[in-house]
């Protein structure tokens, strides 16, 4: 058979790049071959990068287009956030946890479970088919769990979640993982040197509602002081990415992961009914949520129902 690359969306986060490659090798372990190849939809970010170090893992490939491929998508499954050229893709295999968004032709494989990361769901499959997880995919495994459950305190976070943080923090050998997680986000953290677009974009997605397209970006800090003095300047970033690419709304939450909370950037053709979904008020298009940790669990079904009704 001919090769089959296993990607995540584009802007990649940890979880899309560490499951990409994690189920890369369970494939190839478990077929006893050598055809599925983990690639990426773009550069890694920062946190990736240094998890990349500590384990000394190599970067996959970064793949331009998927016009023709044979693939298999994680931690995505809506075609507004996968790379271009999905409509000519043969898609073999989908393995998620975001909730499904997805039209095609022909009967495929999809595994998709509530867990608090995609990375979750490949440590499971290992598990359960009695293969060995290494040291080092352990390691791989452990950091993307604990960034997309943003140390276990995200509303995201099962017990299936916790669960396999300790299996694996074990193989890993990592003993304080709490402590391993701030390393993590403080290494997403240096943000003052990253330009206000690179803010945006760094983990940034694509929704299709009926009233039009949003772009909703995320970022985390383990102090939110360290962007009060750029807000404005971030909005007017959104505000031209909104009119370049015709967006309905470019939102942008800022999460400080040791309050527990977002501050929420608008920009936006409709904010005073964006205040009314999250039933806040804004000032100067900005308000603080106070709990407001997940964009999958407590902002697109926010908006899915203001906006896609
Ligand atoms: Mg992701
Ligand atoms: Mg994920
Ligand atoms: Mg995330």
């Amino acid at each position: 058979m001919d090769k089959v690359y296993i990607i995540g969306h584009t802007s990649p986060d940890t979880d899309s790049v560490v499951a990409a490659i994690s189920y890369a090798e369970f494939k190839n372990k478990i077929e006893n071959t050598n055809i599925y190849i983990p690639v990426v939809a773009g550069e890694i970010n920062k946190a990736t990068e240094f998890i990349f170090n500590k384990f000394n893992i190599e970067k996959p490939e970064i793949l331009n287009t998927l016009e023709n491929k044979n693939v298999i998508l994680v931690d995505h499954n809506e075609a507004a956030q996968s790379l271009t050229g999905i409509e000519s893709a043969k898609i073999i295999e989908i393995l998620d946890h975001h909730k499904l968004d997805f039209k095609y032709s022909e009967p495929i494989y999809v595994n998709i479970k509530p867990w608090g990361s995609s990375a979750t769901i490949v440590a499971e499959l290992f598990l359960s088919n009695n293969l060995n997880i290494s040291k080092s995919t352990a390691g791989l495994i452990l950091s993307a769990i604990l960034d997309d459950t943003v140390i276990t305190k995200s509303p995201t976070c099962t017990k299936t979640d916790k669960d396999m943080i300790k299996k694996l923090s074990e193989i890993a050998e990592i003993n304080d993982w709490e402590n391993f997680g701030m390393e993590i986000f403080k290494a997403k953290s240096g943000v003052s040197k990253m330009r206000d677009i690179e803010v945006i974009k760094s983990d940034f997605k694509d929704f299709d509602f009926m009233a039009g397209k949003f772009g909703v970006g995320q970022v985390e800090t383990v102090d939110l002081n360290e962007f009060s003095n750029r807000l404005d300047s971030l909005l007017i970033e959104m505000e031209k990415i909104k009119k370049e690419n015709n967006y309905h709304s470019v939102l942008l939450f800022v999460t400080d992961i040791i309050k527990g909370g977002s501050k929420i950037l608008v920009a936006s053709r409709e904010a005073e009914k964006i205040a009314e979904a999250f039933n806040i008020k804004l000032k100067d298009n900005k308000a603080y949520i106070n709990g407001l940790m997940s964009r999958k669990k407590q902002v697109v079904p926010v908006l899915t129902e203001k906006f896609n009704n």
